[in-house]
């Protein structure tokens, strides 16, 4: 069940329901069993896995260990739309001519913004480098500014 239900210090009324997508992450389930459980057609207009949009999952470069020459792939190997939402982009070190980069690369047209990356992302907290924001024009920014040296946090 990635749903839960939110409480007082989530800012939404009582018991709607909310995900925290480093506690469990939606599936992307084939089938939705959450929008055809939905009694009030609040979720709706969801038929493929590409129909959903939760939001733009943004990677934190100063991060993300991936960005200082660790081999990690994990955000890319549990994503369920691999090799389309996301992708590994391999390259040598700045300066560096033995030493290679495996760096994720998020498609800002692919991701629905599940979480399934944030959820298993292997750096601890409050240091994730992985996030969901739920403006796509905003994430945009946001990665481009991540990708320019400017970190945005
Ligand atoms: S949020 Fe992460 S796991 Fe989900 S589709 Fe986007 S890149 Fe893949
Ligand atoms: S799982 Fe986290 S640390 Fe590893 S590559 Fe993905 S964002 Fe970077």
């Amino acid at each position: 069940m990635c749903l839960k239900a939110a409480n007082d210090a989530s800012g939404k009324a009582a018991g709607t329901p909310i995900l925290d997508v480093r506690e469990q992450a939606c599936r992307l389930c084939e089938d939705f069993p959450c929008v055809n459980a939905c009694p009030t057609d609040a979720l709706r207009d969801i038929e493929k896995r590409t129909d959903v949009d939760m939001g733009l999952a943004v990677i934190n470069t100063e991060t993300c260990i991936a960005m200082h020459g660790m081999r990690c792939e994990v955000c890319y190997r549990v994503c369920p739309l691999i090799d389309k939402a996301i992708t590994i982009d391999y390259r040598l070190r700045e300066g560096d001519s033995i030493h290679s980069i495996f760096a994720p690369i998020i498609d800002e047209e692919a991701c629905v913004g599940c979480g399934l990356c944030v959820e298993r992302c292997v750096v601890s907290e409050p240091e994730v480098p992985i996030k969901i924001v739920r403006d796509r024009a905003q994430a945009i920014e946001e990665t481009k500014r991540q990708q320019s040296g400017e970190n945005a946090d």
